[in-house]
């Protein structure tokens, strides 16, 4: 039994670089490749079975050629995390299942046309689904779409990923205190701000809610170019780690 997570993308919509800004920043990013951030996303590995946690990355289809994955679990239809999609539903061959939040709309015509992909899977909130011997638990987040984050669960590891999010709801930050991720992986798209952003969180609010759910590991991704400047002057408390593209988490 083992499970591991590979950051694919630790980018917002954004990504780093951003076009046309010449901060820190964006010229490091320009100048070394592993500065650069694709959008948010990530590659869950258990046993042998591959699940590609959103679909953002443009090129999707290169990466991931027919029968080297199993199925798409997406944290919500925001452009940035299902764009790869697009043309991939095109392709031929076996239907590719979709688990996802229950919205409505989807993200432009992709529910209209859904070509190869199955977006049937519809999950419920705290409602367990097992994904060949994964244990994933949807978490409600708070953000302007219908959103869930994960937690994934195996006899020895527990880890969240959640993204995109705005602070966290009581039931959510409830289930975390409760069932102790080992890792977490968490939207903190901005640097410390006097108030908190409204649509992803900020450095400020993600501490404040690790007060609360204690995680060893907390680790940042969805990191906008400002908050990679701010990471290029300043430490990060203790048991934070910001996330880079191809960071590899192995869990027993
Ligand atoms: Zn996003
Ligand atoms: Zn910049
Ligand atoms: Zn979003």
């Amino acid at each position: 039994m083992s499970l591991s997570i590979t950051l694919s993308g630790t980018g917002g919509a954004q990504l780093v670089p951003v076009f046309g800004c010449d901060c820190a920043a964006c010229r490091r990013a320009r100048l070394q490749e592993q500065y650069r951030r694709r959008p948010c996303s990530g590659v869950i590995k258990f046993n042998d079975t591959v699940t590609l946690l959103d679909a953002g990355i443009p090129h999707l289809m290169d990466d991931w050629p027919v029968g080297s994955f199993r199925q798409f679990l997406l944290t919500h239809y925001h452009m940035d995390h299902v764009q790869g999609l697009f043309p991939l539903r095109w392709g031929v061959g076996a239907t590719i299942p979709v688990y996802g939040p229950p919205d409505e709309q989807g993200c432009d015509d992709l529910f209209k046309h859904p070509g190869i992909l199955d977006f049937s899977r519809k999950l419920e909130p705290f409602v367990a689904v097992n994904l060949q011997g994964l244990q994933v638990t949807p978490l409600p987040l708070i953000h302007s779409k219908l959103t869930f984050g994960y937690f994934l669960e195996t006899a020895h590891s527990r880890v969240a990923w959640l993204t995109d999010t705005a602070g966290l709801p009581n039931k959510t930050l409830t289930f975390l205190q409760n069932n102790r991720p080992q890792v977490m992986v968490i939207d903190c798209s901005h640097e410390p701000r006097p108030e908190a952003p409204r649509n992803h969180c900020d450095l400020n609010t993600v501490i404040a809610l690790n007060e609360v759910i204690r995680c060893p590991q907390v680790i940042l991704t969805h990191i906008s170019h400002q908050f990679d400047d701010w990471l290029m002057e300043n430490p990060l408390p203790e048991g934070f780690e910001a996330g880079y593209d191809g960071m590899r988490i192995v869990m027993d």
